[in-house]
């Protein structure tokens, strides 16, 4: 029986699977087990921020796991707190961190905050979240259900839980708060939605009229965060003071973790929410060897020239290939290029894949690329290069 046979009879069949058969990754380079080398523009969708293979955040999960890889969240946890204030100096904000393992569970602990918050702090419930077409927040019952596309609620897992709506824009956000409303939960740039940011200005009025409101903006950073824009948070670069802020993909650079950090530190108490993994030694030391790689290299202004870098080779792209893209979205290294069609977008995937270079879909047309943090010129050259020979036939 071969890995493709194996899979498809042992493992659920819940994805449309590629069957390349990765054995090493070095940077951002992966091997197949043929020694075939693919460029890799994806990062797990986001994931491995500081590349395979990396010295620091291996020696450092190594080292651990030698002591201890978990105990339980009834004991204090060493890591866990030098992550929990690594993270809110870093991001400049006076908050807590709650550590899960995953965007979805971070984006349900963060709803879990503004129920109480609707719950304890007015003279009746508010328990309403709006948030916006074309978002992405999770696949758990409730985060599916948070998410802003009808797709994702068919009736095969119903009943949902109730208290979402979805607005088509921020202009409509405030046409629909209602005084059940508790918070307004959003992506800086919408990923899995197609790589679409939303205006600064836009994200800063509506951050200002909601905490006049007491209403709680969350903004779901499981994408955005620990760098992928550019800044610590999408949050940062944008200028706002969200009340909850969801971090994952990028954040243990391919060990499972998920943290929601809020202002409000008051609001869950003991026994309030919880979770067996959540920060244990292993992820939490993971989380610090990713911020010891990053942050000197956004201190040095090296994530800034890598983006700008990167942002002109997509640039490039499209002025010389305008029958196959419309335009460069996204911002930092969460990029996009929108193609004129669906089949090109699924055409040129493809061919990326059978050139070397690995690039994801969002939405339904946008080629998306969400390389590593520390991905070098050599390998964005090289990595373009094979780009334009996948695209050359179209
Ligand atoms: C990936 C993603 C999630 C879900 O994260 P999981 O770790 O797959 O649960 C939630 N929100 C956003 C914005 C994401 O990109």
């Amino acid at each position: 029986m071969n890995l493709e046979e194996q899979d498809k009879q042992y493992v659920l069949q819940t994805y449309t699977r590629d069957y390349t058969n990765f054995v090493k990754g070095v940077g951002s380079t992966l091997y197949d087990d043929k020694g075939k080398d693919y460029i890799d523009f994806a990062s797990g969708i986001g994931v491995n921020s500081v590349g395979h293979g990396n010295e620091t955040l291996t020696a450092a999960l190594c080292e651990q796991a030698k002591n201890i890889i978990h105990i339980s969240n009834l004991q204090v946890i060493e890591p866990q707190a030098k992550l929990a204030q690594k993270i809110v100096e870093l991001s400049g904000y006076d908050m807590g961190v709650f550590f899960a393992n995953s965007g979805a569970e971070a984006n349900e602990g963060a709803i879990k905050i503004a129920r109480k918050y609707g719950e304890t702090k007015f003279d009746y419930k508010r328990f309403k979240v709006i948030t916006l077409e074309h978002s992405f927040h999770g696949r758990t019952i409730t985060t599916v259900k948070a998410t802003g596309q009808e797709s994702f609620h068919t009736p095969n897992f119903s009943p949902y839980p109730d208290g979402f709506s979805y607005e088509k824009s921020i202009e409509d956000v405030y046409k629909a708060i209602d005084d059940e409303t508790v918070a307004v939960l959003i992506e800086l740039v919408q990923g899995e939605g197609g790589v679409q940011p939303f205006e600064k200005e836009e994200i800063q009025k509506l951050a200002a009229h909601l905490k006049s409101e007491a209403i709680l903006l969350i903004v779901d950073e499981v994408q955005t965060g620990v760098y992928r824009t550019g800044e610590f948070l999408a949050s940062n670069l944008y200028e706002i003071e969200p009340d909850i802020i969801t971090l994952a993909k990028g954040l243990g650079g391919g060990v499972p973790i998920g943290a929601v950090m809020t202002k409000h530190k008051e609001i869950l108490s003991a026994g309030d929410h919880g979770s067996t993994f959540g920060g244990n030694y292993l992820s939490t030391t993971a989380g610090l060897a990713v911020l010891d790689v990053l942050h000197p290299l956004y201190d040095n202004g090296i994530i800034d020239e890598t983006l700008v870098y990167f942002s002109q080779k997509l640039q490039e792209i499209v002025s010389k290939y305008n029958h196959l893209f419309e335009k460069e979205v996204g911002l930092g290294l969460m990029r996009g290029l929108r193609a004129k069609s669906a089949d090109i977008q699924g055409n040129v995937i493809k061919n990326c894949m059978s050139e070397g270079v690995i690039v994801l879909k969002a939405g339904r047309n946008t080629v998306r690329f969400l390389p590593s943090i520390t991905i070098s010129k050599n390998e964005i050259d090289e990595g373009f290069k094979r780009f334009e020979k996948a695209i050359s036939s179209l």
